[in-house]
């Protein structure tokens, strides 16, 4: 199963994380954890450029830049682990570039359809996990980051359209998608996400 986790800067990514890799050791299933832009040498060397706001790219050059990490990342990292019947947890994944890149800074969501299809082929996560929070909760919580990378220092609107073109996504494929209100106590978040899981992988 291929499985990735989305949303909003700080909708609580990192913690949740830790919850999937919990419920996968407890149940000692085989499984990698990777994550975009990132995940091979190759990726992670693009995620510096990325993130670093010196190296700010135009749209078309950011869109393709992403595409390029997610095609060493397939072709090296899921397709091999999936094949061998690994689980594969990313950590975001072509979702956040329709968020960001697609409504955060406006590149036609088609181009990136196109991206999709030429890149991925006929792969598609089995299961996404949106983590969802108000935008008041995930600026407070990007607030108390002290180094703020460069999409992070984006204005609100800028989150207003990544967390909208998320949801909406959302909405057009409600069996891919399990929307995670992470606008809750911890506990209460974990539950939902192991009940997601349970359910998932009883199916
Ligand atoms: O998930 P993580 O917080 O590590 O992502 C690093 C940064 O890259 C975040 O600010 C995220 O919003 C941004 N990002 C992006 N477009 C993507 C993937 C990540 O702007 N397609």
């Amino acid at each position: 199963q291929f499985i990735t986790l989305d949303g909003i800067d700080g909708a609580g990514k990192s913690t949740n994380l830790d919850v999937m890799k919990n419920w996968f050791a407890e149940r000692r299933l085989p499984v990698v954890f990777t994550r975009e832009p990132g995940g091979t040498p190759v990726g992670e060397a693009l995620r510096e450029i990325l993130l670093n706001p010196a190296t700010r790219a135009g749209l078309r050059t950011e869109t393709l830049l992403m595409f390029a990490a997610r095609q060493q990342h397939i072709e090296t990292v899921i397709l091999p682990n999936l094949k061998k019947g690994i689980h594969v947890i990313s950590d975001r994944f072509t979702d956040a570039t329709f968020a960001y890149q697609g409504g955060g800074r406006g590149v036609p969501f088609a181009d990136i359809e196109t991206l999709e299809n030429w890149v991925q082929g006929s792969l598609r996560p089995n299961l996404t996990l949106l983590l969802d929070v108000p935008l008041e909760i995930s600026m407070n919580r990007i607030a108390q980051t002290r180094e703020k990378d460069r999409f992070e220092q984006e204005q609100a609107d800028f989150f207003i359209r990544v967390r909208d073109a998320y949801l909406t996504r959302a909405a057009a494929a409600p069996k891919r998608y399990a929307i995670i209100d992470s606008n809750r106590d911890l506990a209460a978040v974990k539950h939902s996400i192991e009940t997601v899981l349970d359910r998932h992988f009883q199916a």
